[in-house]
């Protein structure tokens, strides 16, 4: 089982490992960076030997952590240089993740302004093939969103499309969040239900192309497009669901983060205790 969730960087890249640690994680995701921002301090080499070396020695599988895309970029807009901005971020992602030795950078799908899918999608779909064509070993992975207006790829039959798209075929991966799913119109509430959710998500975009599954329980409910995760097993998908969720994972080897909040009701630690009771 591989199971850990989002952890600071604070104070230094390199805690992200402590935290995992201190967390029991045996799979964590980061920012490299400030995420609320469009600069990034540029990485040292001393910042990257002292995470890879504690990487190394926590036992951790390389291919169990991620790095998440800051919140800012949006390839799907309609406006230029907010574009430019956009893929240049994607692509400075790409490499400082090349050079902590991260595998994976997740990235949501962007929003289109308003201009319509397949516009958007357009611009996506090239934003996206141009980082693809950078040369380092980093597989970009599209996350399904919660299906907020003007927002790209939150039914698995469209992600498909837009995955379908994407090549060299092994720089493009997938991440599944549950509380998105969810909120866009998937129910996870029972085993049966997440059965039912995975086999079409096989069917348009396929089970071998999903490298992470954010696990999430959701503040609001079924068909909501409410993006507000929530304490595993408290919120709308609840214990039977997540558990379905996480037993499925564990089936097909597929590491688990949590992006949970933090709050007088629980923290990072008890819900990952959560998670492997569910387990
Ligand atoms: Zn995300
Ligand atoms: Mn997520
Ligand atoms: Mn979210």
């Amino acid at each position: 089982m591989q199971i850990g969730c989002h952890v600071s960087i604070s104070g230094s890249i390199d805690r992200a490992v402590d935290n995992a640690l201190e967390r029991e994680c045996s799979a964590f995701q980061i920012f490299t960076r400030n995420p609320r921002g469009w600069h990034a301090k540029e990485l040292t080499k001393t910042d990257i030997a002292i995470f890879k070396s504690k990487l190394a020695a926590s036992g951790i599988d390389r291919l169990a952590i991620c790095a998440h895309m800051p919140y800012l970029p949006n390839l799907a807009t309609p406006k230029e240089d907010g574009f430019a901005k956009s893929l240049k971020t994607l692509i400075d992602e790409t490499h400082r993740c090349a050079h902590l030795g991260i595998p994976y950078l997740v990235t949501h799908l962007g929003s289109h302004l308003g201009t319509g899918d397949e516009a958007g999608i357009k611009r996506l779909v090239r934003g996206l093939s141009e980082a693809g064509r950078i040369k380092n070993d980093v597989m970009i992975l599209l996350e399904n969103t919660a299906g907020q207006k003007n927002s790209v790829g939150s039914d698995f039959e469209q992600l498909g499309e837009i995955f379908a798209q994407l090549g060299p075929a092994e720089k493009f991966g997938v991440c599944l969040d549950t509380c998105h799913a969810f909120v866009s119109g998937y129910d996870l509430r029972t085993e049966e239900k997440v059965e039912e959710a995975f086999a079409e998500f096989d069917r348009y975009v396929g089970i071998k192309n999903l490298k992470i599954i954010h696990l999430n329980d959701a503040r609001g409910g079924l068909g909501c497009n409410l993006d507000r995760h929530y304490h595993l097993g408290l919120g709308e998908i609840g214990e039977e669901g997540i558990s379905a969720v996480v037993k499925f994972a564990n089936r097909k080897k597929i590491p688990v983060i949590l992006e949970t909040p933090i709050d007088d009701e629980r923290d990072d630690f008890a819900n990952i205790r959560k998670a492997k009771e569910l387990a």
